[in-house]
């Protein structure tokens, strides 16, 4: 089975609506003629919708990074999955670490988020990852499974290919410190065997990306991992030249 790489880029919390702008202006040139990867940006809320109107057309996916398993309520803060279709956002990410260390996001949480975004049209990307001391003690296939299999507890069987999946090792998120290939491929070959348990044949279409201090230099022998669809990527993102390089990696 052959899967179309997902390069997707979080700008976290970084950027004015005009520097969201600008960046997309600069990207679009230079990703205009890509037919090997998916490309995705996602987004602050408050540049979602500008970034959404002036990628119109494109083949830039925008996606934004959290949101609400209700589609409405008394949520005061939040964001839900029917408001981000309204403006025509593709995806959003789920679970990202920093959403899981600093603000209290649970997998029971994100076993609502997930199905709540497919239903309403989003591509979910659902990170999982494990803390540097999980790993040291042995835990990180543990860790690895109660994410998975509690994030895709109540998606449909048939469904489970659409969801993105990004591994991404905590202790490589931010810090320049990447994953080895041999560590990136054991723990992206457990998760598609996690998907599998489920489904072995939407095992196959599953898109699982590595993400944690992906750069230019490694992002090459990562995305050419076997079990590798593409990257989260962090920092890097919010450099053009940088992110344009890591998409061009994903040609293989
Ligand atoms: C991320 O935020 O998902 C990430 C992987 O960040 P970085 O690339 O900066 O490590």
């Amino acid at each position: 089975m052959s899967r179309t790489p997902l390069i997707a880029g979080n700008w976290k919390m970084n950027g004015t609506i005009e520097e969201a702008e600008e960046r997309v202006a600069s990207l679009l040139p230079r990703i205009a003629t890509v037919e090997h990867a998916d490309v995705a940006v996602c987004v602050p809320f408050t540049a979602l919708q500008a970034v959404v109107d002036s990628t119109r057309g494109s083949q830039l996916g925008v996606y934004a990074q959290n949101m609400h398993h209700e589609p409405s309520g008394a949520f005061t803060g939040e964001v839900s999955a029917p408001m981000l279709t309204e403006i025509d956002v593709h995806g959003v990410v789920l679970g990202h670490s920093e959403r899981r260390q600093f603000f209290g996001e649970t997998d029971k949480a994100l076993q609502l988020k997930v199905p709540a975004a497919l239903e309403a049209g989003l591509i979910p990307i659902l990170c999982v990852g494990e803390t540097e001391d999980e790993r040291e003690n042995g835990d990180t296939e543990r860790r690895l499974r109660h994410q998975v299999q509690e994030g895709l507890e109540k998606v449909p069987a048939e469904r489970l290919g659409e969801v993105v999946l990004a591994y991404e090792p905590i202790w490589a998120i931010g810090t320049g410190q990447v994953a080895t290939p041999e560590q990136a491929q054991d723990a992206l070959a457990f998760v598609r065997a996690l998907v599998a348990d489920r489904s072995k044949e939407e095992a196959e279409k599953s898109r699982i990306l590595y993400g944690g201090s992906m750069k230019p230099g490694n992002a090459a022998e990562l995305l050419a991992l076997p079990d590798c669809d593409g990257g989260l990527i962090g920092g890097a993102s919010l450099d053009i030249e940088d992110f344009v390089a890591i998409v061009e990696a994903a040609k293989g």
